[in-house]
């Protein structure tokens, strides 16, 4: 492996400072007007050449090593939560809405990385391509970059990403941990309505009642999930709202339940997206009522390429340390739309744990108080660089 040497000391100072800006200034979804203004005009300072896609949400920035050789994707996501920020930090963001998902770093990381392999183009060869992205957290912004036709021209051979925080249990503070294989699950929302015909509770010969049509259904999916998904196969089915009804003795019309499905393989969702369709009708059609399904599919289960992965994982022991770096067994069941970027070149997405207590207590993302340790950071920059020094 070719070990990746640069100005460490000038890159942190960057990085530091890009982020605890990007923190002031947190933006939601697709409306990104600062946060991309800030990013262009650093790449501008810098001299690499971007174009904005995605009316303008989006930011793709080339840099050309001048040598021939592979083209790296590597992705940052830009967006924050509408969250407002509890943390004492005297760079805290003030606008009511909060980086509490990192995405912050994400950017410094990848500013910060643009500028080390535009500075140094004589130690790696081929392209890069910077991919900032909106929306993560909302909507998603992966796919419609994507076809707006980032990864063409020229096209992307590898595509690397990262999240910062406190995602996994496996992974200690200041480690990076990887998963060969799927590593986040796809994420899907289902509504179903259960139409029987309303009338009085006390001639409910009269009417056709969606309760019981809705509590056999909600009981024989999970039945469904127990004996028609392989147990070695991770699926979670989870009903966050069942509604209907509006007083004792009042038979309703209508019984509606909603929930999310999340998986880590595409043959497995598409066997609960069908089971929970055939099982809701099904039971509706056995009371003599019907069942009204809207499935909604959203983001794909995140999958590394294992071969990609496992050397990526040697190649930021070597550039990191031994200690720095995991391989963990576990995925997680949370989603990630960088996802759509991994079905479109082999990818590699790491966790790497910046972990750091606020009053005390370590929070997790999404939270008021999540906090980030700066100093961990650095270990984003080296472990894109050693990739594209090695790679490309
Ligand atoms: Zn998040
Ligand atoms: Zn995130």
């Amino acid at each position: 492996m070719k070990k990746f040497e640069f100005d460490r000391k000038k890159a942190e100072e960057n990085l530091i400072k890009f982020r605890r800006d990007l923190h002031q200034i947190p933006e939601i979804g697709f409306d990104l007007e600062k946060t991309v203004k800030y990013v262009c005009s650093v790449l501008d300072e810098y001299g690499i050449s971007y174009e904005k896609i995605v009316e303008g949400s989006a930011v793709v920035a080339l840099i050309d090593s001048g040598s021939p050789g592979k083209t790296v994707g590597l992705r940052g996501d830009m967006d924050a939560l509408p969250i407002k920020e509890e943390t004492d930090l005297p760079f805290k963001s003030e606008n009511g809405n909060m980086h509490a998902c990192g995405h912050d770093c994400h950017t410094a990381i990848l500013l910060t990385t643009g500028i080390v392999l535009n500075e140094n183009k004589d130690k790696w060869s081929g392209k890069v391509k910077l991919l900032f992205q909106p929306s993560e957290e909302k909507d998603g912004g992966a796919k419609p970059m994507i076809d707006a036709g980032c990864l063409n021209e020229p096209k992307v051979d590898f595509i690397l990403g990262q999240h910062v925080g406190v995602l996994s249990g496996e992974i200690e503070i200041g480690q990076m941990g990887f998963v060969p294989g799927p590593m986040m699950a796809s994420l899907d929302e289902f509504t179903i309505d259960f139409i029987g015909q309303g009338g009085h509770g006390a001639y409910p010969h009269d009417t056709i009642d969606p309760i019981p049509m809705a509590a056999s259904a909600v009981l024989a999916l999970q039945a469904f999930m127990s004996r028609r998904v392989n147990a070695l196969d991770s699926a979670v089915f989870t009903i966050g709202q069942i509604h209907g009804g509006s007083q004792y003795n009042i038979v309703p019309n209508k019984v509606t339940i909603n929930g999310t499905v999340r998986c880590l393989n595409e043959s497995v969702r598409k066997l609960i997206a069908e089971g929970c369709e055939r099982i809701c009708k099904s039971t509706a059609e056995s009371y003599g009522g019907k069942a009204e399904i809207n499935y909604k599919f959203g983001y794909p289960a995140l999958i590394n390429d294992t071969e990609l992965t496992k050397k990526l994982i040697d190649l930021s022991k070597e550039a990191f340390g031994e200690e720095s770096v995991k391989r963990m067994e576990k995925a997680s069941m949370g989603s990630e739309d960088f996802a759509y970027f991994a079905k479109e070149a082999p990818a590699c997405f790491p966790f790497l744990n910046t972990s750091k207590e606020c009053d005390g207590v370590i929070y997790p993302n999404h939270n008021p108080k999540f906090m980030v340790d700066e100093d961990i950071l650095i270990k984003g920059v080296d472990y894109f660089v050693t990739a594209v020094g090695n790679l490309s």
